[in-house]
C-alpha cells in the first residue's frame, strides 16, 4: 500500500477534565456515572447520537447476566450495584419485561427506546459532560502515558486533555492506540456477529411455545425447499411491547464463511449488507414456517450490525476459562456473574452453565499492560475466548464500567496509577451483591 503524508497540524484543545470515556455503550454510561459520582469533571464521548452502542444500536436486546444459573430449583437475582440501578431505571418507566427463562438461567429484555432515555437522565444527573456524534481518533500521549484524546466531529478535529481515560469503544480502540497489545478471539477467530430485528403483530403466546428442536426442524425443512439459513439456534424473545417480538437468529460472516473483523471498515460494510439480506429470509421464514407468526411484519432492524467481540486487550491478569469452568473468585472482584459461556461459532453456539455458581471478575483483567493513565471493561477486558464468551454481557458490561470509573476517582484521590489501585477498597464501593 502506498503511503501519503499527512503534514502535522496544530489542533485546539476544546476541553480539559478528569476523566475522558471514550464509548457510551453499557460500559461507558457505568464508567461515565461512576467517575463523575466520584466528584470528577467527566467528559463521554460517543459515536452516535444517543448511547446504547450493541444494547441500542445493536439491538442486543436483553440484559444478561443479572441472574444465578441452577439445572433445578429457583432462579433469584444474583448481582446488583449499578446493573440493578439501571435494571430498576427501565423498570420505572416500563422498559424491560419481567424475567424470562433462558437455558439455566434467566434475562429481561428491554426496550431500546427506554434504554437511551435512561442513559440519558442518569448521566445527566451525575453531571457527566457528552459529546455525541464525535469519534475518538486518536490519543494524546507521551511515550507510555496517555494525557488525553483526539476527538473528530463536526467541529473539527481537536483535543481532549484528560488526567485519566476509560476505554469503553467495545474495540479497545484508544488502549491500540495508546500501544497496548491485544489478541483477537480464538487464534484470530472471533466470534460470528448477528443483525437483530424485531417483528410485530405476533401472537406472543403461540410464536414463543416451540422448544427450540422443533424451530431447529422448521429450520431444516425449510433450507431443503431454498431458504438460506446459516444459523439453527435462534432466539426469539417478547419485547416489553406487546405483540413484539425480538429476533437474535441471524448469523453473519464474510462471504468465505470468515467472521467479520469489526476493525475493518470493509468487512462492517459487508457485514451490514449481508445481514439486511438475512433478515428478510429469516423474516420469510419464520411468516412461512413458524405458528404465531403468520401476521407479523418486520418491525425494526438494529441500525449495526451486532459485534460480539474484537480486540481483547492484554490485562495485567486475565480472565481464563478455567476461572469460569471451575467458578473462581477473587478477592479483587470487581463483578460476578453465573451467565453461560455462549460463544457463537463456526461449530455453532457453544454453551456451558454453572449450575447454583458464579464466578469473578478480578480488577486487574481491565488495566491494559504497557500504558498508563488508561483503563478499559465490557467486551474488551482482559480475558480467553470462552471466558470473555460468558463476561461480555450486559450486566458485567455496566458492573465492570462502573467499577472502571470508580477506579478512575480512586486513582486520582490517592495520585496513583490504575495499577496501584487498592482493589479491596474499590470492591467495597461497588455493592456487587447490594
Ligand atoms: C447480536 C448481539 C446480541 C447480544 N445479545 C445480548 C443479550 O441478549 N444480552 C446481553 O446482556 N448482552 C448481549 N450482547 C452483548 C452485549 O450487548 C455487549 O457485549 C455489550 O453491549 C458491550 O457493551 P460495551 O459498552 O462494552 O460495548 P459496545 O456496546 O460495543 O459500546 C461501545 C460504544 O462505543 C462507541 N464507539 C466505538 N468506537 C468509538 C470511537 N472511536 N469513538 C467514539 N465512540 C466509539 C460505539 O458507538 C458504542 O456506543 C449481545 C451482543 C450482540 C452483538
Amino acid at each position: 500500500m502506498n503511503n501519503y503524508d499527512e503534514s502535522a497540524r496544530r489542533v485546539p484543545v476544546s476541553y480539559e477534565v478528569d476523566v475522558v470515556v471514550a464509548g457510551g455503550g453499557a460500559t461507558g454510561v457505568a464508567a461515565a456515572i461512576g467517575a463523575a459520582r466520584a466528584g470528577l469533571r467527566v467528559m463521554l464521548i460517543e459515536n452516535y447520537g444517543f448511547c446504547g452502542g450493541m444494547a441500542t444500536a445493536g439491538m442486543s436486546g436483553t440484559i444478561c447476566g443479572l441472574f444465578t444459573s441452577a439445572k433445578s430449583g429457583k432462579i433469584r437475582q444474583l448481582v446488583y450495584g449499578f446493573a440493578d440501578e439501571f435494571y430498576r431505571g427501565l423498570q420505572r418507566r416500563g422498559g424491560v419485561s419481567d424475567p424470562f427463562p433462558f437455558g439455566d438461567t434467566a434475562l429481561v429484555v428491554h426496550d431500546p427506546q427506554v434504554w437511551k432515555e435512561v442513559a440519558d437522565d442518569m448521566l445527566a444527573e451525575a453531571g457527566v459532560m457528552i459529546l455525541y456524534h464525535s469519534r475518538v481518533v486518536g490519543v494524546v500521549r507521551e511515550g507510555r502515558t496517555v494525557q488525553g484524546v483526539l476527538v473528530e466531529n463536526k467541529n473539527g478535529r481537536h483535543a481532549i486533555m484528560a488526567k485519566r481515560v476509560v476505554d469503553a469503544t467495545g474495540d479497545g480502540d484508544v488502549c491500540m492506540w495508546a500501544g497496548a497489545p491485544f489478541s483477537f478471539g480464538k487464534n484470530g477467530a472471533v466470534q460470528y456477529a448477528t443483525m437483530v430485528f424485531r417483528m410485530n403483530h405476533v401472537d406472543v403466546a403461540k410464536a414463543l411455545g416451540h422448544d427450540r428442536h422443533r424451530l431447529e426442524a422448521w429450520i431444516d425443512e425449510a433450507e431443503r425447499a431454498g431458504y438460506d439459513l446459516p444459523r439453527k439456534h435462534i432466539y426469539l424473545l417478547p419485547s416489553p411491547r406487546p405483540g413484539e417480538v425480538m429476533c437474535n437468529v441471524t448469523r453473519i460472516t464474510k462471504p468465505n464463511g470468515e467472521p467479520i473483523d469489526a476493525t475493518k471498515a470493509e468487512d462492517l460494510t459487508i457485514g451490514e449488507q449481508r445481514g439486511r439480506k438475512q433478515v428478510r429470509e429469516y423474516e420469510r421464514f419464520l411468516r412461512r414456517y413458524v405458528p404465531g407468526f403468520e401476521s407479523a411484519m418486520l418491525n425494526d432492524v438494529a441500525p449495526q450490525l451486532g459485534i460480539r467481540q474484537s480486540r481483547t486487550i492484554a490485562g495485567e491478569a486475565t480472565l481464563t476459562n478455567d476461572d469460569v469452568f471451575q467458578a473462581r473468585k477473587s478477592a479483587h472482584a470487581v463483578a460476578s456473574s453465573a451467565w453461560c459461556i455462549e460463544a457463537h461459532g463456526r461449530d455453532g453456539i457453544f454453551m456451558f452453565y454453572l449450575d447454583n455458581d458464579y464466578y469473578d471478575i478480578p480488577y486487574e483483567t481491565l488495566i491494559p499492560r504497557q500504558v498508563e493513565n488508561v483503563i478499559t471493561a465490557g467486551r474488551t477486558l482482559s480475558a480467553e475466548h470462552e471466558a470473555l464468551a460468558s463476561a461480555r454481557v450486559t450486566a458485567q458490561c455496566f458492573l465492570t464500567g462502573y467499577a472502571a470509573g470508580v477506579a478512575s476517582g480512586l486513582s486520582l484521590r490517592h495520585q496513583v496509577g490504575y495499577d496501584r489501585v487498592d482493589a479491596a477498597e474499590l470492591k467495597e464501593l461497588l455493592h456487587v451483591f447490594g
